[in-house]
């Protein structure tokens, strides 16, 4: 695959003004400050490779530092002495002013992550706003129960009386990934400081811009000094000095299921929570009575959205023997039809892939599938000046011991699959270590209903699949993670119960 990627200015006096800076410093305990050591790293537009900003390198010591202010901001001052009815409007003030640098925030998340233009300002910006709004509200409605002991211990008029009071889990470091920054960092800042907890953020160091830019947009809203910290860095270095702290109370990760390992490894020490939200393999399965013009588009887009680079992508497609040809010619005429561009271009469908490690494993498993006797329908050619586009590809005639069929691929890339019986599709689906989520195509609300209890995962969408919603809980059963993000029982992970039994 041969084209020229033209390059294309941001629009916006923000973005322009913000990358005109070109060194990103940390900030830890209010303060914008170098690493300690010094160093940087060059972040890229992985669509030119045009240098974008020089990002601070933290290490260890900077941990060090970022931990320990988030502690002092979570012992004393100003924070632990809000009201939650504060606490809510310093979050609500948050998503105004990332809802009024939106059209910034998204071409930012472009130039550093390569998404189209209108991913992130019509879908994952806005859902960043969402959170902080939805939190926002939940802080407000945190709630402790009284219980009815029968402990039979009661001195001469006394009585007893139990209550259990809800309380910030502490200091939390948010370790989040690449593929959709600002939205999946929104996803554990929000309840965590809705819960009155503190943040040592670490984003993933392709793609630390949105981060440095809302950590800006934290201070401007009046947090606290403390609250919120960053440290930008390298997963070895940074990331792994922050799940290994031994005064962090809880890691929430979004990442890797590798990383998600190294992780709880790390983080025995202290036996800190954690909640790990992972990879994915996700089944979309169409069912003969489906209807093909909602399903096909559905299932093209299930993969192709962000060129694949999503936890829950619609990877594996099994498509009932009836109307296989259908779906399959269907779904590769969808991906031939994808115009490949530079995300801020207005004609482009799909950008490049975050980086060229990540295009060259992705090229990698399609090639690797047609050298093992796959048929490699359309795509999977890797091009553009960095080599960081990959051709959407379908991949047909695979065997489920297959790589391509296994591992968590994360490019625009679906193996297609026919099956003839409910019961071997079901088996089919669940041949996966991973359980994140999975869609089903059908007119029959009682195939819907009963496929929807028999596939292991964390979602299942019916006649849709990647619908996100602040109040819907998202993560995996198996080795798709542990916990959820979104929705109420997000909070609950930021919150310890407390057991108060007095006699009174
Ligand atoms: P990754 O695991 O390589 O990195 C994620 C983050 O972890 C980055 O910030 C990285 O710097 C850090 N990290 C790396 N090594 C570390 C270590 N040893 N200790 C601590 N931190 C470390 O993942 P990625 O490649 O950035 O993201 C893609 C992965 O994220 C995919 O597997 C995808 O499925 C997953 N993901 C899951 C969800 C979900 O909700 N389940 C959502 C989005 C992405």
């Amino acid at each position: 695959m041969t084209f020229v990627v033209r390059s294309v200015e941001p629009q916006t006096e923000g973005a322009k003004a913000f990358l005109a800076k070109r060194r990103k410093q940390l900030f830890i305990g209010g303060a914008w400050i170098d690493a300690a050591g010094g160093d940087t790293f060059a972040t890229k537009d992985p669509a030119t490779g045009v240098v974008l900003a020089e990002i601070a390198k933290g290490g260890a010591a900077d941990v060090d530092a970022a931990v320990a202010a988030a502690r002092k901001a979570f012992e004393g001052g100003e924070w632990p002495g809000l009201t939650p009815m504060q606490r809510s409007r310093l979050l609500w003030t948050l998503a105004d002013l990332i809802e009024a640098n939106i059209d910034e925030l998204a071409e930012l998340e472009t130039l550093d992550q390569g998404k189209p233009l209108y991913v992130g300002r019509w879908a994952e910006i806005p859902g960043a706003v969402n959170q902080f709004r939805y939190y926002a509200g939940l802080a407000t409605a945190i709630e402790g129960r009284t219980i009815d002991s029968s402990i039979n211990y009661q001195p001469a008029g006394k009585q007893m009386a139990s209550w259990t009071l809800r309380e910030p889990v502490g200091v939390v470091a948010a370790i989040v990934p690449w593929n959709s920054p600002l939205v999946l960092t929104a996803m554990k800042l929000a309840p965590a400081l809705a819960a009155g907890c503190t943040v040592v953020l670490k984003p993933a160091e392709d793609t630390s811009l949105t981060a440095v830019r809302l950590a800006e947009l934290v201070q401007q809203a009046g947090f606290p000094a403390g609250v919120l910290n960053l440290v930008t860095g390298l997963g070895g270095e940074a990331g792994a000095a922050l799940a290994s702290h031994q005064d962090v109370d809880k890691v929430a990760f979004t990442g890797s299921t590798p990383t998600g390992r190294a992780i709880l490894d790390a983080a025995k020490g202290n036996l800190k929570k954690v909640s790990l939200e992972l990879g994915g393999k996700s089944p979309v399965v169409i069912l003969p009575d489906a209807d093909l013009d909602l399903a096909i588009p559905g299932a093209a887009n299930a993969i192709f959205f962000n060129a694949g680079q999503v936890c829950v992508a619609g990877s594996r497609l099994y498509a009932h023997r009836s109307v296989y040809d259908r779906v399959v010619e269907g779904v590769a005429a969808q991906a031939r039809g994808l115009q490949l561009g530079h995300g801020l271009d207005p004609a482009t469908h799909m950008g490049p892939l975050v980086s060229r490690k990540q295009a060259d494993r992705v090229a990698g498993f399609v090639a690797g599938a047609a050298a093992a006797g796959a048929e490699v329908l359309t795509g999977g050619q890797q091009g553009g000046d960095e080599g960081t586009f990959v051709t959407p590809a379908v991949v047909a005639r695979v065997t489920p011991d297959m790589a391509i069929v296994r591992e968590e691929v994360f490019g625009p890339v679906v193996v297609v699959q026919a099956y003839d019986e409910i019961d071997e599709v079901v088996a089919a689906a669940n041949d996966s270590e991973f359980g994140l989520a999975a869609s089903i195509w059908t007119e029959s609300l009682s195939h819907a209903h009963r496929l929807s209890r028999r596939i292991k995962a964390g979602t299942v969408w019916i006649n849709c699949h990647s619908m996100y919603d602040n109040a819907l809980p998202i993560g995996g059963v198996k080795a798709s993670g542990w916990g959820r993000d979104s929705g109420q029982v997000a909070l609950d992970g930021y919150l310890e119960w407390k057991t108060v039994c007095a006699v009174v």
